[in-house]
């Protein structure tokens, strides 16, 4: 048996006559880049996430770069952020010209310890960016208390997290703004590039929209700098129809989550994902770790059942690697091995599981026993 990492064409399949006749309008109407769709899109998707504006955009990345150019980020600056991220994390404040400043994870949670943030505050910290990571929400209570004591701002890299929940609230509204990515794999995925801001605050709206087209809100009229971050007409009509069906894609998701965690829970070297009392985790990625003492045991450990889980058709994944403080493009700033010890135990140890809304039992059992058999033998 082969158990893909995620089903894109599953998922397609089961949207396939609405998605074709929404792109087909698209055509049609040959508004191809923002247009009808694509506010269309956005009133929807401000709606589901509970928030009063969204503006698409190009991707997750360019979203992330727009929230913080948005809120006048820019050289000098620090933008405090989780070690364990997608690198795209950074780029949002690099983008800007400010420096990205790397906090250590919680070691349950794997999201920003919040513990850990004040101690990285100076008189340049601008902003805090907490990622939801893997679709579970970061502990945003704590980090508005912080962010409030010391006058910065507050946003999410909720680029893994469509309608995630803290504290029974969808995440995307609880702080100064929000990105999404529209990624093919995401949980909400386009058919190329997508992303969006959210946000409740009407002038920053308004800033992150004239960014978005060149800096202008009337045709070749330029008011400020800009650049071009429109989101395509296409992926505005492909989101808005699997909009619809992301409650139900989300619940699917859980369930698969449940199973992981019914069938692996009594393996002794296997730290099940936790979903903490404050969140509702919608599983982007469904990530164990392998725990065998030292970090070295353990990535021992990870690598051989990433193997033997290949060898057997099961197809699995590393979020991510290179924890960002390591990466080489961040050497001028200075971090050294040993400095986040959760993170780096999180891309030592972690592996991620097939995860997708249309896993069949089957396939999820397969997972589960291959993963036994390994540990058995
Ligand atoms: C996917 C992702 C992004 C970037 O999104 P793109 O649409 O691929 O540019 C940013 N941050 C995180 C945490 C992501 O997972």
């Amino acid at each position: 048996m082969n158990v893909p990492f995620l089903d894109l064409k599953a998922n397609y399949n089961s949207v396939k006559a609405e998605v074709n006749t929404a792109i087909q309008n698209v055509l049609d109407n040959t508004a191809y880049i923002l247009g009808a769709s694509v506010q269309n899109f956005e009133k929807d998707f401000a709606a589901a996430q509970q928030v009063k504006y969204c503006l698409g955009t190009s991707s997750g990345t360019d979203a992330n770069h727009l929230v913080l150019w948005g809120l006048g980020i820019g050289p000098g600056d620090e933008v405090i952020m989780p070690a364990n991220t997608f690198i795209a994390t950074a780029w949002g404040a690099t983008l800007c010209g400010a420096t990205p400043v790397f906090v250590d994870c919680h070691p349950e949670s794997y999201n920003i310890d919040v513990s850990k943030v004040e101690e990285k505050i100076t008189l340049k910290t601008k902003a805090i960016v907490a990622v939801h990571l893997y679709g579970q929400s970061a502990d945003l209570d704590p980090l508005r208390e912080i962010a409030k004591k010391h006058n910065l701002f507050l946003v999410e890299d909720a680029a893994q997290a469509h309608l995630a929940e803290y504290r029974g609230k969808l995440i995307g509204g609880l702080t100064n703004a929000a990105s999404f990515s529209y990624y093919p794999g995401k949980n909400l995925g386009a058919y190329g590039e997508g992303g969006a801001v959210t946000t409740n605050d009407e002038l920053l709206f308004n800033k992150i929209k004239k960014l978005r087209e060149h800096g202008q809100s009337q045709k070749y009229y330029h008011e400020t700098l800009g650049h071009n971050y429109r989101m395509e007409g296409i992926q505005g009509a492909v989101l808005r129809v699997k909009l619809k069906y992301l409650n139900k894609w989300t619940d699917a998701r859980r369930s698969v989550a449940a199973k992981y965690n019914e069938g692996l829970k009594s393996l002794k070297k296997v730290i099940i994902p936790k979903e903490m009392s404050y969140a509702k985790h919608v599983y982007h990625l469904y990530v164990i770790q392998l725990n065998d003492g030292s970090l070295e045991a353990s990535n021992k450990l990870r690598d051989s059942l990433k193997n033997y889980l290949t060898e057997n058709g099961v197809n699995v994944g590393l979020h991510y690697p290179i924890p960002l403080h390591l990466q080489e493009c961040f050497k001028y700033l200075g971090y050294k091995k040993g400095d986040f010890p959760n993170s780096e135990r999180n891309a030592g140890a972690g592996l991620s599981l097939p995860m997708f809304p249309e896993m069949t039992d089957e396939q999820i059992n397969y997972v589960i026993s291959r993963i036994k058999d390994f540990f058995n033998n």
